[in-house]
């Protein structure tokens, strides 16, 4: 019987994981389909009821459901409990374990970019600023700290910056700190995890203040590697910036590829063809 699967979230529309997990799907012969389940967060209980009423045999979680579907949950897997968000449900035989595949990407897509830059791939000891504090920056900065990276953080909330920055320093037993509001901070890779450019008009001038002032290549020659989380606009304003400083940059669908990558393997136990994954997207984009 086809296997289903899909992407929860609210709204889904945008979602560009049913073209990457059905070209897998596709290539290893697997009869499957990934489908939107687009539900609201009143939806969220009912939507849990049909996953075990039909079979549903896994999903992505995405935004807003990622910390709320974990009471709804039968295990938690413990990356995804330090993190406090799942983004990957699995269904064995009726029982719903959760997982969170970001921080798995993210590493995956940054070590990748230190590769293009000609070293190892190798991350410990070097230092990152994280821009964001939502459910993404705490997805990043753990799995950073879990390479041995130093991180920082910062948010323009800058409690939830220093809230993070003391939970994850005693998990780690290491020290963190938050970027004040007014400083740049300064190493080897910079992250936005922030939805900042999703708020605006392209065409309008870039407004100055937070995460905008990164968009100046003066203050981007102090990072070796500088990611974008967000994939749609494809390039973004950092991203552009990055590239004129000549910067390695690393956009937003290589996390989105990692971390589905990730999930394919958790659903099907079948190494994923990423290729072929990496291909759907690229054209999709
Ligand atoms: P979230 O929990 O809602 O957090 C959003 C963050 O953005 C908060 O820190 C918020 O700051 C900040 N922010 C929003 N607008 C801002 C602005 N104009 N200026 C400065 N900061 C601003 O969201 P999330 O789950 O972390 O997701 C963030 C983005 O990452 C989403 O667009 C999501 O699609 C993307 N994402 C991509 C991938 C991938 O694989 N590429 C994976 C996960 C997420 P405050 O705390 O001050 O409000």
């Amino acid at each position: 019987m086809k296997k289903k699967y899909g992407i929860l979230a609210y709204p889904a529309g945008h979602s560009l994981s049913p073209v990457m997990h059905n070209a897998g799907f596709k290539k290893l012969g697997i009869d499957a389909e990934y489908v939107l389940f687009e539900r609201k967060p009143e939806e969220l209980a009912a939507f849990v009821t049909e996953v075990r009423s039909e079979g549903i045999a896994g999903f992505s979680v995405s935004i807003p459901h990622k910390e709320s579907i974990i009471a709804y949950l039968d295990q938690i897997d413990d990356d995804a409990f330090n993190i406090g968000a799942v983004n990957t449900v699995v269904n064995r035989d009726g029982v719903l374990h959760g997982y969170n595949t970001d921080w798995i990407g993210s590493n995956q897509a940054l070590s990748e970019g230190f590769i293009n830059l000609g070293q190892d791939g190798e991350m410990k000891g070097k230092i990152a600023v994280v821009l964001g504090a939502g459910g993404s920056a705490r997805a990043v900065a753990y799995g950073l700290l879990k390479e041995g990276v130093h991180v920082w953080i910062k948010n323009r909330n800058k409690a939830k910056a220093d809230a993070i920055a003391i939970e994850f320093a005693e998990l780690f037993k290491t020290e963190i700190h938050s970027v004040p509001l007014d400083d740049m901070g300064t190493g080897d890779i910079l992250v936005n995890t922030t939805s900042a450019w999703l708020n605006y008009e392209l065409s309008e001038e870039l407004p100055v203040g937070g995460v905008f002032d990164y968009c100046d290549p003066v203050y981007l020659k102090a990072y070796q590697l500088v990611m974008d989380l967000i994939y749609k606009p494809f390039n973004t304003p950092l991203i552009d910036a990055a590239a004129e400083a000549n910067i390695e940059c690393v956009t937003g669908e290589n996390m989105l590829l990692y971390q589905g990558v990730k999930q394919f393997e958790l659903w099907t136990g079948e190494k994923a063809p990423v290729e072929v994954m990496r291909g759907a997207l690229e054209k999709a984009l």
